[in-house]
């Protein structure tokens, strides 16, 4: 008698998941620029960091974008409640990440690096998801701008400060802990942010009334917000809680409606209106700008760094993809056009980890630093420019390594792909940032020597990027027309770091490639272009989760 098989097929050829892996140890980039940005003394912490994120939180990953955050503005019987709920795999993320100081770390420890040691983390808790780093960076960043103002600091840096996870909205008094955000982009406009609406009129008991709206306000959960608003003075920067200290809703902070966003859709973003809203002064009235700066610069250190993250994640996925894929009779990694596009992804995930760490040192350094601050100043516009803007290409890149794989939800590249542009967006989209660069030149002159100085600690290592640093800095012989070339000089002050810290310490390899094809300009306009020469085996191999 015939039998039929009761299978259709085997299944061939599909890729083992990548799980289960050590974030930290399989990332030799992230090892090397720990050590050498003087966050070594954190090493046995980033690889129980590099473990834990790489095991259990990559499912909280996925869960909490497939449970996006619901905001109820009612309850049942019509009072505003203006809450939003979250899935407890959100809540697990931001556990884990006040847990492991990712919120704080710099503010908790005297142990220089610490700034470093945090980068690290956080490029490790990125690649399981995103979304979360919202509140973490917001919270983080609050802090140096708190501080310009005492008693509201000695009220609230503790809590913002603390290792502990309390999602309850509660008065500070009851609380061991707190997260911060910041509302400052209106509809009419988020960059030009002195164009902002919001009045604030002041009481005599302490308490500012503000009225007006926020177009963006992410993370509307946490317990604090810094806020811009206009007094008579000019725009201010302002304290709201969302609960009052006699446990009282701030009842004039109410939420409209979530943002229908493309990607970081585990994080919550709210629109929100001030009906006489509640709030605290933070600085001097009319200086609003210059105080909540702090907090953009900082976010905007971390726009840098969860870019990194992103990158990592999409080259691990696509090399470990191509180690186990075979076409034509061969693994895809031994496809000498694939080894090629890997090697090119794979330097610009290096050249932006590299970038990361080194301005985490700067901001280790510049307290006590005047050079490190001038540096600080500069590179962390730059970087943010640069990398971030690097990152949708990269994730396309990294998603059509996968094939039709890549472009399928669950292979996870369509999260990474969606989320990639926003660190560009978000704290100054990116001609706010090539013309911050050129701002902070004309402010700060200092700041040009800084960043040249460290360009020139590379000098006579490599021609390419010898000529290449000259040619930029003769960029700025006309100063008049720089506006229209922004985008142009950042682009190249961007490639002179990166090429220089390259250059200094990544493997020969990486150096190499990075100066030919993005120095010295032999390369074509896509990933995969990396000249002959290059040696694009070695540098995939550096780059290849090792689980095997
Ligand atoms: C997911 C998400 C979350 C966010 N969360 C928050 C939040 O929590 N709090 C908050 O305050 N904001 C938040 N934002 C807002 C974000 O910071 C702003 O969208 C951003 O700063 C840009 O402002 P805008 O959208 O008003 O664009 P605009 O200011 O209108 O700018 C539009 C474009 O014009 C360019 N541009 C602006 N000025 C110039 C110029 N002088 N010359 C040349 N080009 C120029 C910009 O680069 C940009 O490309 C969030 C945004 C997103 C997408």
């Amino acid at each position: 008698m015939l039998t039929t098989p009761n299978t259709t097929h085997e299944v061939l050829n599909q890729v083992p998941p990548l799980e289960n892996r050590n974030l930290f140890e399989d990332h030799p980039a992230l090892q090397e620029a720990l050590e050498r940005e003087g966050g070594g003394w954190a090493r046995e912490r980033l690889r129980a960091a590099g473990a834990f994120w790489g095991g259990e939180p990559m499912r909280w990953g996925v869960e909490a974008n497939e449970h996006p955050p619901v905001l109820h503005t009612h309850d049942r019987f019509g009072h505003r409640r203006d809450e939003v709920e979250f899935h407890p795999a959100w809540h697990a993320l931001m556990q884990a990440g006040v847990e492991q100081e990712l919120h704080a770390l710099p503010w908790r420890t005297d142990q220089p690096g610490a700034h470093v040691a945090r980068a690290a983390t956080y490029v490790c808790s990125g690649q399981a998801e995103a979304g979360f780093g919202c509140p973490i960076t917001m919270t983080f960043a609050a802090v140096p701008a708190l501080r310009t103002q005492p008693d509201l600091a000695a009220e609230w840096v503790p809590r913002l400060t603390a290792a502990t996870y309390d999602p309850e909205l509660k008065p500070a008094a009851e609380k061991a802990s707190a997260l911060c955000g910041m509302a400052m982009t209106e509809k009419q406009g988020g960059s030009d942010v002195r164009a902002n609406t919001t009045r604030a009129l002041a009481g005599d008991d302490g308490w500012w009334e503000l009225t007006g709206h926020k177009w963006f306000c992410s993370a509307p959960m946490c317990d604090l917000f810094l806020v811009l608003a206009q007094t008579d003075d000019g725009v201010t920067c302002f304290a709201l809680p969302r609960v009052l200290p006699d446990g009282s809703r701030n009842a004039g902070f109410q939420l409209q409606r979530l943002k229908d966003k493309l990607g970081n859709r585990s994080n919550a973003s709210s629109e929100v209106e001030f009906r006489g809203a509640l709030a605290r002064l933070v600085g001097e009235p009319g200086r609003g700008v210059p105080t909540i700066i702090e907090m953009v610069n900082h976010t905007r250190l971390d726009c840098v760094i969860g870019t990194a993250a992103g990158m990592r994640a999409a080259v691990a996925q696509a090399t470990w993809h191509a180690a186990h894929r075979s076409t034509f009779g061969k693994r895809l990694a031994e496809q000498p056009l694939m080894v090629n596009v890997l090697a090119d992804l794979a330097i610009e995930s290096e050249a932006a980890t590299a970038v990361a760490l080194r301005l985490a040192r700067a901001y280790d350094e510049a307290p006590g630093d005047p050079g490190a601050d001038a540096f600080k100043r500069l590179a962390t516009a730059v970087a943010k420019y640069h990398v971030c803007k690097r990152a949708p290409g990269h994730a396309f890149e990294a998603l059509e390594c996968l094939g039709g794989n890549g472009y399928v939800e669950a292979s996870g590249m369509p999260r990474l792909y969606r989320e990639a542009p926003l660190a560009s967006i978000w704290e100054g989209s990116g001609n706010v940032m090539a013309l911050d660069v050129l701002r902070a030149l004309a402010r700060s002159p200092e700041a040009f020597d800084a960043f040249f100085a460290e360009i020139d600690e590379a000098a006579g290592a490599d021609p390419r990027l010898d000529a290449f640093a000259a040619a930029t800095r003769a960029e700025f012989g006309d100063v008049e027309a720089l506006e229209p070339r922004a985008r142009r000089v950042v682009e190249r002050m961007a490639l002179c770091l990166q090429g220089s810290l390259l250059v200094r310490h990544a493997p020969p390899a990486v150096a190499d490639a990075f100066c030919a094809a993005r120095l010295e300009g032999d390369a074509g306009l896509h990933y995969g272009t990396l000249p002959p020469g290059a040696d694009a085996a070695a540098i995939v191999a550096r780059h290849t989760p090792a689980t095997a």
